[in-house]
């Protein structure tokens, strides 16, 4: 069947937004008997021979819903590195911590994949569904999004090509500038960081050893995550001059540094791509649903990179409102309705402001640069290091459990 075959103008489930989530949740209403449309405004560039800069850790509980919904067959799972371990130390002081997946008896703790590799990797399941309209690029125009009308809301879309959409449930997957979340006169608190994320992939002397590299420092946390050719991606939060005067340096002057920063756990720094800055902020919208509405991925909340979550909250918000909805329409029941929706909002929305605020506690803890605080950090890191009851129910968290 061509993709046009399957346009049609009444929907389900209409979803704006075809990044990570809103990808991942169409995946998940695959082959059910919902009648889905995803609206993208970008196209995918084509996967190149290079790895991209913009990475995920994918945790456990992602990459087991992606494996029940047939998403992982893809042969660009290659694109995928395996980490089963991590090392977390701080800077100021002696203080460690491991984590290691045969300690904690599971085959690994997560992958590495870069974002638009995932996209492509969703989008072959989207793009085989016969219930799944996938359009791109189109933006939206404008929505009417009618609360309650007969009983049963309803959303008009008007789409840049003038194709015209009707959806039963109109989700934002549209991230942090969510055009849905504001046609809902839903409200987000927001707050900069006043920091920057500089983010290259580098190669190093020693290798990246499938582990997850994470150094604490009063500048913020720098982290080196594994890559399927050997390189490390890195993501590094700066304060705003800091980050300006690392892209500054040339190539030669920003490996010593970085190596230097980075104590040399991974060696020398022996090569680095192009590097990039993205502003990082936190906020979390003060509903994640109204009738006939949902609100998902960064649409309904972002938080600091450094634990790497972003991402893994929204696949696990997609996984939860699919849940959801199936349930109620299976039971019969009014799938879209605010009291259907509510439970979603129940199940995460209070996950996520914790993950939001230990990430925000994180920061604040570590960007302390100050000699009792910097002591107590370190003699904490390594006490749990030694205390497996602690250490397992971090990671769990992390593995997102
Ligand atoms: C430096 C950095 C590092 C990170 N590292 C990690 C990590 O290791 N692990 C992790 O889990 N998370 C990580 N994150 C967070 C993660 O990248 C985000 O949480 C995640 O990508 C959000 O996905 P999303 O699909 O909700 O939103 P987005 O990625 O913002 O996607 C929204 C999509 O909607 C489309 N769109 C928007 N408006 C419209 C419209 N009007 N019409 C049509 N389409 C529209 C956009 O084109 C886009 O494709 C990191 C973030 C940063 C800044």
């Amino acid at each position: 069947m061509k993709p046009q075959d399957k346009i049609q103008s009444d929907y389900d489930v209409v979803i704006v937004g075809g990044g990570i989530v809103g990808l991942s949740l169409a995946c998940e209403l695959a082959a059910t008997d919902f009648s889905v449309a995803v609206v993208e405004r970008n196209e995918l560039k084509a996967v190149a021979d290079e790895p991209e800069c913009r990475v995920s850790a994918i945790n456990r509980f992602a990459l087991q819903r992606f494996k029940q919904a047939g998403v992982w067959d893809s042969p660009l799972v290659r694109r995928a590195c395996v980490f089963d371990k991590m090392f977390v130390w701080d800077q100021t002081g002696a203080g460690q911590i491991q984590f290691d997946s045969v300690e904690l008896g599971v085959p690994e703790l997560g992958v590495i994949i870069e974002n638009y590799v995932l996209q492509h990797i969703l989008l072959e399941t989207v793009r085989s569904a016969d219930n799944i309209s996938y359009l791109c690029p189109e933006e939206i125009s404008t929505i009417d999004y009618q609360p309650n009308v007969g009983g049963q809301s309803v959303s008009t879309v008007l789409l840049s090509s003038g194709m015209q959409l009707s959806a039963s449930l109109l989700v934002g997957a549209d991230g942090a500038n969510s055009k849905v979340r504001e046609v809902a006169s839903i409200q987000r608190e927001q707050q900069s960081y006043q920091q920057q994320g500089l983010v290259c992939n580098v190669a190093t002397a020693e290798g990246h050893q499938n582990t997850a590299w994470q150094c604490f420092m009063p500048t913020g946390p720098l982290a080196f995550l594994p890559l399927y050719n050997g390189y490390s991606s890195i993501v590094w939060t700066l304060d705003e001059d800091l980050a300006q005067a690392y892209m500054a340096l040339d190539d030669e002057a920003f490996k010593r540094v970085l190596a230097e920063e980075s104590e040399y756990k991974l060696g020398e720094i022996t090569d680095v791509s192009q590097r990039f800055l993205f502003p990082l902020a936190h906020g979390h919208a003060t509903d994640y649903v109204r009738a006939g509405l949902a609100l998902v991925g960064d649409a309904a909340h972002s938080i600091h990179p450094l634990a790497g979550q972003g991402a893994n909250l929204g696949i696990a918000d997609a996984a939860t409102l699919a849940d959801v909805i199936c349930t109620a329409k299976k039971a019969g029941r009014q799938w879209s309705a605010l009291h259907t929706l509510s439970k979603y909002q129940r199940q995460r929305k209070g996950a996520n402001r914790v993950m939001e605020m230990s990430m925000t506690g994180f920061k604040e803890l570590f960007g302390q640069d100050n000699a009792l605080l910097s002591e107590l950090r370190n003699a904490g890191l390594s006490l749990v290091d030694h205390l497996p009851a602690i250490k397992y129910r971090i990671i769990k968290q992390a593995l997102g459990a």
